[in-house]
This record gives structure tokens, sequence and C-alpha cells, in this order.
């Protein structure tokens, strides 16, 4: 693609396209200064790092004449900047996050916090995750001479690593200074490297403990064994019901749907996964659909005895904590109930079941219609060279997501992101791509332009 096709035809985005080229290479420095701060929220690391990137952050929002507040209810600091809206425009919340995942032990090519460029990508841990998101919002005020044609509050939190736990209070207590009429949420991904996406669907997420009691106390197995079961074998076989043949889950009344028809074949889930040779995906429909639309179960843990320890002995009890993902739209508190229910009822051999709720989380499905969309739409076309964004989901759950849905139902919530394929976010060498990232800065600044246009009304329909 030549720079010639990629220069949006009107004309007022063309100026924009011009001012954000003009002004990556202070984004890119500021990005930088934010990489080097080592901001893990991990309670483990030392915690003035993640006070140093909220203060930092404040500058950069003061800077382009927010008025800028750090805020904390029990977790670390989030930093809120605002900027009043023009006589009847409408407000936009932007959202990213200052804290980072720890670098990790190994694996690394380049310092993880001094970034590097190596080709087209800047390496360093959180320059995509999501240190590009806050610069991404910093970017197109600046597009704007820190004059958008909407009203910005800017919210940018320091402890989505770890959870978000304060979130939920934060929101409680500055929710009024954070009211808006449409919410940029900048922590997803895009589709690939040139096909820009809006994320409009998250599965939602149900993890419990489950435990099978057979006798009420080992005995040997050599006099027993036979005649009566033990915890770990009636577990296993419990467990063994929750997939059919086919490798779907079988728990009954759990809810699903077919994913947006994107292209995605055998050979890329077998790349990005890594799945062992010979082994075959399981589940039935599309792959997208498996991952983004339709339930699964996972056994995450096991208690028993290891292998080295055992004895010749039938186990009391068996042990095991599941991680379901649930339909977008689904209630955990149902899908809960759905699953507790089957793993009654399969008992083995009349084996005392409990089943124990361990954490739970709401997944997302945007109402992907409407003005608010159709503007971010066309943004994301006019920045990417006309290609038309496409809608995808993610398998996992981002608990921010459910909490702005939550307290703010009447804004329309937009998930766009950094981060590209290659961008192994949480893992070593993560990564961003220059030439994408300037195409996310100069789609939120032409966002921001075309929800000026719209006017406040025109957000709410
Ligand atoms: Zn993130």
């Amino acid at each position: 693609m030549t720079e010639q096709q990629q220069t949006p035809a009107d004309p007022r985005a063309a100026d924009l396209a011009a001012r954000v080229r003009d002004l990556m290479p202070g984004v890119r420095s500021d990005l930088e200064t934010l990489t080097r701060i080592p901001s893990v929220s991990l309670p483990s690391f030392d915690q003035h790092h993640v006070e140093d990137s909220a203060r930092t952050v404040a500058e950069l929002l003061q800077a382009e004449g927010l008025q800028v507040e750090v805020v904390r209810e029990g977790g670390q600091p989030a930093v809120i900047g605002h900027l009043p809206a023009p006589e009847g425009a409408p407000t936009v919340l932007l959202y990213a996050h200052h804290d980072v995942q720890p670098p990790g032990e190994s694996g690394w090519d380049t310092d993880p916090f001094e970034p590097t460029q190596v080709g087209e990508r800047l390496y360093g841990r959180g320059v995509a995750d999501d240190k590009a998101g806050v610069m991404a919002h910093v970017a197109a005020l600046r597009a704007h001479g820190g004059r958008p044609p909407v009203g910005v509050t800017v919210f940018v939190e320091g402890e989505e690593e770890v959870g978000s736990e304060s979130l939920p209070h934060i929101l409680e207590r500055h929710g009024d200074r954070l009211a808006c009429d449409a919410i940029v949420l900048a922590d997803s991904h895009n589709w690939k490297i040139g096909v820009p996406a809006l994320t409009t669907t998250l599965r939602g997420m149900v993890r419990v403990v489950v435990e099978v009691r057979a006798l009420d106390h080992g005995v040997h197995s050599g006099l027993y064994g036979g005649a009566v079961p033990d915890g770990l074998t009636a577990l296993a076989r419990l467990l063994a019901t929750l997939h059919d043949e086919a490798g779907d889950v079988a728990v009954p009344g759990l809810m699903s749907s077919e994913a947006a028809d994107l292209d995605y074949s055998e050979d890329d889930l077998r790349a990005d996964s890594g799945l062992a040779d010979g082994v075959s995906p399981i589940g039935t429909g599309s792959f997208l659909s498996r991952m983004w639309t339709k339930p699964s179960v996972t056994v995450i843990g096991i208690d028993a005895p290891s292998v080295d320890r055992a004895a010749n002995l039938l186990t009391p009890v068996g042990r095991a904590k599941l991680s379901m993902r649930i339909h977008p739209a689904e209630a955990p508190g149902t899908a809960y109930q759905a699953l507790k229910e089957h793993l009654e009822r399969n008992a083995p051999w009349g084996c005392q079941v409990s089943v124990t709720l361990d954490d739970e989380g709401s997944g997302f499905a945007a109402d992907a219609q409407g003005p608010v969309y159709d503007a971010a739409r066309a943004a994301f076309r006019d920045a990417w060279g006309g290609v038309e964004p496409v809608d995808i989901g993610v398998g996992g759950s981002i608990p921010f997501v459910a909490a702005f849905a939550e307290r703010f139902p009447q804004a329309a919530i937009l998930v766009t992101g950094v981060e590209d394929p290659d961008t192994r976010a949480h893992a070593a060498n993560e990564s961003l791509h220059l030439g994408e990232f300037e195409r996310v800065c100069l789609a939120e600044a032409l966002l921001l332009e075309r929800l000026g246009a719209l006017g406040k009304d025109g957000s709410h329909d």
C-alpha cells in the first residue's frame, strides 16, 4: 500500500493524518519514557514504580490542558483527566491502564524496560499492553491541538493486570466525573497487521472447585480395591462427563452461538496455540465460535497424591479446580448452577460431590450498532486506508469492560486495541508494530472528530 492510498480523501481527515504523522516522533518518545518505568502492579514487585507511572501519565495529560487528579480506592493509583465538552457536544471516556505484567524470568532478546526497535516493531514490557493505549489517547488529544470537538475524560487505571479489584469502588466514588456518552477502551487487539478490529464480545468466566468423596479415610488398595471405589478414580470419571466424544462441553443448558465469519483455519489454530503433532482440535463449529461464543470447561488443577509419593491406597477424596468460559451474554450465576447440577447429577457410584464457586466474571456483548459504532467504523476505515474494520470476539474475560458496561448502561462501549497477533502481551518479547500504532492514533483522532460532528443526541440512539 502506498502512502498516497493511505491519505484519507476527506480534507479534514487528511489534515488530521498529516498532523498525526508529524506528532509520532514525540508520541513515541513519551511512550518510551513510560515503558522505562517498570510499573508492575503485582504486589511482590516494588510498587513505587506504579506511583511513578501514574505521576508521569498525569503530567502527560496536564500538558494537554486536562484537569487531572490521581485517585485511589484501596488499590493502585488511577489517573483521571478531564476536558469539558464544547456546548452541545458529547463526552467520550478514554480508558487505558498504566500498570504492566511482570517481565517474566527469561526469554527476552532485549531489556524489557529499555524500549528497543527491531525492524518495524518496538520491544519492551508494556510497550503495547497498555502504554501504547495511554499514548493513543494522548496522541488523539494532541492531534486536535488539545481542543477536540468533544468533551474528553481520560481514565488510566493502575491495577488492570492484577484484576482491577478497586475499579468498582473508583467507579462508585468518582463515577459522576466519569459520566459519558461513549467509552473507548483501548486494551484489546486488531485482527491482523493492516486489518483493524472492534472487539464486540468477550466470554464470561466461572471457576469452581469440585470435591468427590468416596471414603471416610484411605484404606489398603489391595484389601478393598475391586469392591470399594476411590475418590480419585471417581473424580476422573466425573471430569470425563464434562465433554462429549467430539469435545464439546456436555453441561446442558449453557448458551452458545456462532461467532463472526472470519477466516481462521486449522493451520492458524495449530500455529497460534502450539497444538502438538497428531492432536486434534476439540469441539464442533467454526474455530472462532469454539473460542469466542461457545462455552469451554478446562481442568486447571487437581489435588491428588503425587506419583513419587503414591501409596497403595484407595484415596478417599479427589479435588479439582475447573475454569469454565461462558457465552458473552450468559449470566455467570446461571452458568454456575448448570455446571453444579451437572456435576452433582453425574456423581459416579453415588460418591458425594460438592461444588463451590471460586470466582466468576461477566462477559460482554456489545450492541455494536448505532451512530457511535458507525463513527468508529468510518474512522477506522479512513485510518487504515479504506480497509473495513472487522468485529472480533475475545475468548478470555476483561473484568473492567463489564464494570464500565454496568456503571454506564447508556454509553456505547468501543473496545479497541493497539495489539496485533504478534504482540505477545504478557509474554517475553512483547512488542508494538509502529506502523499500526500510527494508524491507531489516527483512528482515535478521527473518531473524536466524528463523535463531535454527531452531537450530543446522536450518541444516545
Ligand atoms: Zn492490558
